[in-house]
């Protein structure tokens, strides 16, 4: 007889002593009592490295004893890892690097993660870093962070500022980077325990709006179920997640027609074609689309913000330039809005007599698909945060006007994108994304790493157990 827990130890105890044969027992059975006795089970023990498979947490909510949620704050919150993960966010603040220029970011996230003996792939999508933890076999499930800083000159005066001029981490992404390397850190303790493999991406370039796509590309979610990705946010208080099923952040594009028509004298008009008319009969007729073709309760927008022609008061020009900008909130809306606005220049352009060329390819305003969060995996976004940050801490978001490459991800597999607040009056943390004034509440650190981790680890359990109930 072998007793396999502690439990089942003092459950045969008391049934020999009942019995009144406690005698019986053999020499071998209390020499094994002896050991599990001194050295208890390490679920019990809250003992954090080398959880064998049968410490692993099999009840995220239910179990009371030693749940998932109280083993991965508890890493995440330790004053070690806390300092930590401000040391990395603070030294690639410091040195902000822009889209596909990250090699110093990339290279300290190499740095981290092969001191966590944890085995990566690089360059991916020029300075990208792809990583893996758990048993390196299916289901696989992805987490991301973006890299890349912006052009712009930081007024806000950290400690930490920005060394370099122009250029600065005014939307989070040095806390994403490091929250998902805190998550590597917690994962990388459990890894004996998850039932699947964890991708960790850390990609560049999410402002240019390519990074994710140039990630695809490389293959970065062959045989990946599921993606999460964190965002911080100004909109919320300090470690408040927010997050919404289906249609999220807006999808945006760009368009450039060029109009042509025939260059003459401006006294003359009958022996020219005028591409002027034919721009400013179409800018109106765009507008039509959003007015009279649209559903006013699905949201969009098309703005025409660039007009270029002409250079003299008698000449009617060869061509005509019209620029702007598309948004909608629905995948399906988004591409019908670009496929009416190419009709509705061409044809207007044809009513004129001209011909229209439209390109939304536009390299410095590539098109960035809307954001549309799976609702499975919302619901399992938002039951975790339930946990990790509580119920009153967890928000549904409303739809939003920016938008995230992390949308084309969610174009190819399941996800969720959610934000999480940084808003704290009392250290000037008030500021929007974008703004030279943009500074983070850093005690939120934790908070991303657990939630990263968790979301991971629970979410391959759920799989493994085909569960979905609230006692997975
Ligand atoms: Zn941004
Ligand atoms: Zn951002």
């Amino acid at each position: 007889m072998i007793f396999i827990s502690r439990w089942d130890a003092l459950l045969f105890i008391k049934g020999a002593v009942m019995n009144n044969n406690f005698n019986k027992m053999t020499v071998f059975q209390t020499v094994i009592l002896f050991i599990l006795f001194s050295f208890p089970p390490c679920c019990l023990s809250f003992q954090y490295a080398n959880l064998h498979q049968n410490c692993c947490f099999n009840s995220f909510l239910a179990d009371k004893n030693a749940t998932l949620k109280d083993h991965v704050t508890s890493l995440a919150n330790s004053p070690e890892m806390v300092g930590w993960m401000k040391k990395i966010r603070r030294e690639i603040h410091k040195n902000p690097e822009l889209a596909y220029e990250e090699l110093a970011t990339s290279s300290l996230v190499r740095r981290e993660l092969e001191g966590m003996g944890i085995k990566f792939r690089w360059p991916v999508a020029k300075t990208g870093v792809v990583a893996a933890v758990g048993s390196g076999n299916p289901p696989f499930v992805a987490l991301r962070a973006d890299m890349d800083a912006l052009p712009i000159q930081e007024l806000a005066e950290p400690e930490h500022k920005s060394q370099v001029d122009g250029k600065m981490h005014a939307c989070g992404h040095d806390a994403h980077t490091a929250m998902l390397l805190g998550a590597a850190r917690i994962l990388q303790e459990l890894r004996n325990c998850l039932q699947g493999t964890v991708v960790l991406l850390f990609q560049p370039a999410e402002e240019r709006g390519e990074g994710a796509k140039d990630m695809i590309r490389e293959g970065v979610l062959k045989d990946v179920d599921a993606i999460f990705g964190v965002h911080m946010i100004h909109r919320y208080p300090s470690g408040t997640v927010a997050s919404r099923p289906g249609e999220f952040l807006a999808g945006c594009g760009s368009f450039k027609a060029i109009i042509k028509g025939k260059g003459g004298h401006a006294a003359a008009p009958q022996i020219a074609i005028d591409p002027i008319l034919a721009a400013a009969v179409s800018i109106i007729s765009l507008q039509n689309i959003i007015s009279r073709e649209t559903d006013p309760l699905d949201s969009q927008v098309v703005s025409v913000s660039i007009v270029q022609a002409g250079t003299a008061h008698n000449v009617i020009p060869e061509s005509a330039t019209i620029a702007g900008t598309y948004r909608a909130f629905g995948r399906k809306s988004f591409y019908a809005l670009r496929k009416r606005i190419e009709e509705v220049i061409k044809a207007q352009a044809a009513v004129l007599r001209c011909s229209a060329e439209i390109d939304f390819d536009g390299k410095e305003h590539p098109t960035l698909p809307p954001t549309v969060n799976d609702e499975r995996i919302y619901e399992h976004v938002r039951r975790v945060s339930n946990v990790i940050v509580g119920e009153e801490n967890t928000e549904l978001a409303t739809m939003f006007t920016g938008s995230e490459d992390f949308a084309s991800y969610l174009e190819e597999i399941p996800g969720c994108f959610l934000l999480l607040g940084i808003r704290n009056e009392k250290i000037g943390a008030v500021y929007p994304p974008h703004s030279p004034h943009y500074t983070i509440d850093e005690d939120v650190l934790p908070i991303g790493a657990a939630l990263h981790a968790t979301f991971a680890y629970s979410y391959l359990r759920n799989l493994s157990k085909n569960c979905s109930n609230s006692s997975c």
